[in-house]
């Protein structure tokens, strides 16, 4: 299909090759707005996400799996829908390459998280994928359905171009991305043999800046606190607190007690925005948030008791360059440290239990991935490339832990992404397809 009458032609070869590839993506620029609406319309909320019943809403995921099928095979790729839970397929659609040339994965995640109560969209309803202002809106526009589709119309884009690629392009559309079930999704595709030289992820990049080229993420991880208090009535409270009262020998309220710990973690939060620095991301970014604070009795949750128990649940976002280990034990010391300035806590000390751990993405920024994927993205939108850390996690991890270098690159902002009212610019959408499409063909080979 490729037209050799340019083959001959040296350096301008390149810039009318490029040419050819942005002018095919705006062609398709109505059908690319289409296909993301259509992608938002199919609502594919992560079965595991809490608050949900699992059997209530699995399905959603296979579905757009299926939709993305039914664009990979309208390109010509070879395509594999496959689950490792029912109902929760995978897409993986490869154009295969001539030969020769770099292996290239395109990887985004097609489950959503749940819209909350549809009276908080001020935009109307969260399933509705509709365009005005020029936006698409809807639950899941920019986390992610509109990277995902950039992906699989940048390869779309290529073929009415009539550029061939040298080395294999793989799409995939993935499960369960919301909930860290990386085994479902992108560690699944990995396992069935999806591997390439290089990853992109078309997770929303921005913020601070659209479109930015994010060679790395922070960690997550998530703890709890439990602070113990004594019960006694409310009456007794005085008792508790006054000189002169009985003191603990009545009652310990566990909130005041856990307010203590509280006060050490933010303190300890202030000093990281400080201290914990990474050239890639803004000051302050590394944080320890308590997202979850219940103090009650243990009876129930009435005040006419001094509450008994008080929980901490907590996110703690850690430099990709920090040794989680040491993060954990910077942690404790601070929460024991707190812990020895009060008689009662001294005696009963609060207990700190570590739930998940979503490990950071690292690659190194001089990776040839990140040059390539600046100099897409300058030909694409005109404008100076920034290379950035991706404020949260994704699955760029999973593929970089499995030998894949993987970057994040996407229309979108995580400022709106699962949040009311969600959208994507179209105008960044239109950028992102014709980078995806000219990084293509210039890491592949055409
Ligand atoms: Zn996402």
């Amino acid at each position: 299909m490729s037209s050799s009458a340019h083959s001959t032609e040296g350096r301008g070869e390149l810039t009318s090759r490029d040419d050819r590839i942005i002018a095919a993506v705006e062609e398709l620029q109505s059908e690319l707005i289409d296909a993301v609406s259509e992608a938002i319309r199919i609502p594919s909320i992560n079965p595991r996400y809490p608050g949900q019943s699992y059997d209530d809403v699995v399905g959603g995921e296979g579905e757009v799996a299926r939709y993305m099928a039914s664009i990979y095979r309208q390109i010509g790729c070879e395509t594999d829908l496959f689950a490792i839970e029912p109902g929760r397929e995978n897409c993986v659609g490869v154009l295969r390459g001539r030969t020769g040339g770099r292996s290239l994965i395109y990887n985004g995640h097609i489950d959503v998280v749940p819209p909350g109560p549809a009276e908080q969209w001020t935009s109307g309803d969260p399933w509705s994928g509709h365009v005005a202002e020029g936006k698409i809106w809807g639950r899941g526009s920019c986390d992610m359905k509109a990277g995902v589709v950039a992906q699989a119309f940048a390869a779309r884009a290529l073929r009415s171009a009539g550029v061939e690629l040298r080395g294999d392009l793989i799409l995939e559309a993935v499960a369960g991305e919301e909930m860290m079930e990386h085994e479902l999704g992108t560690t699944a595709c990995i396992e069935r043999g999806y591997r390439a030289d290089a990853a992109v992820v078309s997770e929303a990049s921005a913020p601070p800046t659209p479109l930015a080229v994010a060679p790395v993420t922070p960690g997550v991880m998530s703890f709890t606190i439990s602070v113990e208090g004594k019960a006694t009535h409310t009456s007794m409270r005085g008792e508790t607190i006054r000189a002169g009262g009985y003191g603990a020998a009545v009652g310990v309220n566990a909130i005041d007690k856990a307010f203590i710990v509280y006060g050490a973690l933010r303190h300890l939060e202030d000093e990281w925005s400080l201290t914990k620095r990474h050239p890639l991301f803004r000051p302050g970014h590394f944080t320890i948030q308590v997202g979850v604070f219940v103090g009650a009795p243990r009876t129930g949750q009435v005040p006419f008791f001094v509450p008994d128990l008080a929980t901490m649940e907590c996110i703690v976002w850690y430099p990709p360059d920090d040794d989680p280990d040491s993060v954990r034990g910077e942690i404790e010391r601070q929460v024991s440290a707190s812990a020895e300035l009060d008689s009662w806590l001294r005696a009963h000390p609060p207990v700190v239990e570590w739930r998940h751990h979503w490990p950071a993405s690292i690659l190194d920024p001089s990776h040839p991935i990140v040059g390539a994927t600046c100099r897409a993205h300058e030909r694409a939108s005109g404008d100076r490339a920034t290379v950035n850390g991706f404020p949260a996690v994704e699955d760029a991890t999973f593929l970089n832990q499995a030998g894949i270098p993987a970057i994040s690159y996407g229309p979108g902002d995580l400022r709106v992404a699962h949040a009311n009212d969600e959208h994507v610019e179209i105008g960044e959408l239109l950028v992102a397809t014709k980078t995806y499409a000219l990084l293509a063909a210039d890491w592949c080979g055409a």
